[in-house]
């Protein structure tokens, strides 16, 4: 073997491959080049290659040699050839080059400065991003991209560094080129020597305007909404509450009519003021429930929590009446308190129990079932009924405002109750749903956080 100096890359020992030819050790093709390249120092020239070779273990190197032919005094000459193993340098230029070509085809901007704030590096993201060239940017200090009134974020960031803190996803703005300012979202690491000194920072900047802005426009629309809606419950409010008066006056009128001049009205005047009883009463009761819709956002957090159980004591004795005239009976679990104001309880209760004995099935006493469980982070209760049951086509509709399922003949209501009930429980971010189908009762379940 007469090979340039890798016998030891080639095999563990030296006896593995003395008496061998050095082509059996390079790579098949880099052989004719190896070969050409011998024919050139045998020629008396000078010659440089970088080859491969495959060792007897199966490892491949990256070789690099340099010959020259040396006269030697008695006339004779001598080959000298200086082979180098390249290939730690060879895998650091591939990642190095692996690297330029990830930061240059990167959206973001990556910058690195100095630790006095110049900047010392400048890819292709950061040229798209801020309107400046390489040339125009590296050796300019970085304030050149930073708004006078951010100027003091910089210092502030570099002590972070010097903490050995890594500055991540900070959000500001920069200014480009042009003037405009740009909203961007900035990662900074330190960059350090090989004593760990910081000698810099390298930055990643993110152009996050198109966030920002669509984050602008939800919080206008948001409060856009809020307004409205603030608007329409004020109205709904002022409205339900000035109705009741004249209302009153309806009915007060009508009684009077009928009572002072009952002689003097025929039959069908009669039957015209029957009308306008049941009509005042229907609108009554709308005002009413109206008003119960727009009073659930008008209590703060509660400071102390509510006992459930008590307020479905006086739920029971509001609903005394029709609970004694249909027979029901109504069944319920010990309750928890909740940081729920109970008028707020009340107000569930009230409906779900009065819908549980108003939509009861024809000919049988009703029974409802009150339960309350409680999983990790929440309470759920659950009210069932055996009434007539809901179509499972309806259990979303049914919590939309004045939503019926049948005519004020059937059965008497506003369509108000259960989208109270929905208000309510969404105020304490909980959940609302009914279990139900038509004939086999119906079960309400909803959640309040424990
Ligand atoms: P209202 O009872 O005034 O009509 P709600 O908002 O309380 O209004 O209820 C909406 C509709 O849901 C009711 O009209 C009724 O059709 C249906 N519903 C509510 N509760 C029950 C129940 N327990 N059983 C059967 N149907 C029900």
């Amino acid at each position: 073997m007469n090979a340039p100096g890798f016998d030891m890359l080639c095999a563990p020992s030296a006896d593995a491959v003395i008496g061998r030819s050095v082509y059996d050790f390079i790579a098949p093709e880099h052989r004719d080049r190896f070969r050409n390249f011998n024919e050139m120092i045998c020629n008396g020239h000078k010659a440089s290659l970088e080859f491969d070779i495959i060792g007897l273990e199966g490892t491949r190197w990256h070789m690099e040699t340099h010959a020259a032919p040396l006269r030697h005094v008695d006339g004779t000459t001598v080959h000298l050839a200086i082979t180098r193993n390249i290939s730690e340098r060879k895998r650091t230029d591939i990642a190095a080059a692996l690297l330029s070509a990830i930061v240059d085809s990167s959206e973001d901007a990556i910058v690195s400065k100095s630790l006095n704030g110049i900047i010392t590096s400048w890819n292709k993201g950061a040229e798209r991003l801020f309107g400046y060239t390489a040339p125009e940017a590296i050796g300019q200090p970085i304030t050149l991209l930073i708004p006078p009134d951010r100027l003091d974020e910089e210092p502030k960031i570099i002590e972070r560094l010097e903490r050995g803190e890594r500055v991540d996803h900070f959000e500001t703005l920069r200014r480009r080129k042009d003037g405009t300012l740009l909203d961007i979202s900035l990662t900074i690491s330190p960059i350090k020597d090989r004593n760990e000194n910081i000698v810099g920072a390298s930055k990643i900047a993110r152009d996050i305007t198109d966030r920002k802005r669509a984050e602008a426009e939800q919080k206008r629309i948001e409060e856009e909404l809020r307004r409205a809606n603030q608007d329409l419950e004020q109205f709904a409010f002022s409205a339900s509450h000035d109705l009741q008066e004249p209302l009153r006056s309806v009915k007060i009128y009508r009684e009077l009519l009928v009572k002072d001049c009952g002689d003097a009205i025929n039959e069908e005047a009669k039957e015209y003021l029957a009308y306008v009883h049941g009509g005042a009463t229907r609108m009554e009761m709308l005002v009413r429930d109206l008003l119960g819709f727009t009073q659930v956002a008008k209590f703060d957090n509660p400071a102390e929590p509510a006992d459930a159980g008590e307020a479905l004591d006086s739920t029971l004795a509001s609903l005394a009446g029709i609970i004694a005239e249909t027979e029901a009976r109504i069944k319920a679990d010990p309750l928890p308190s909740l940081y729920v104001h109970g008028a707020h309880l009340q107000q569930l209760f009230q409906n779900l129990i009065g819908n549980a004995i108003k939509y009861r099935s024809p000919g049988i006493a009703p029974v409802v079932q009150i339960t309350a469980r409680r999983s990790s982070d929440q309470w759920l209760f659950t009210v069932a009924d055996n009434g007539i049951g809901i179509d499972p086509e309806f259990k979303e509709s049914i919590f939309g405002l004045f939503k019926r399922l049948h005519t004020s003949d059937e059965y008497s209501g506003t369509g108000i109750g259960l989208a109270i009930c929905r208000r309510i429980v969404d105020r304490y971010h909980g959940r609302i749903w009914v279990e139900s189908e038509p004939g086999r009762g119906s079960v309400f379940c909803f959640t309040f956080p424990a």
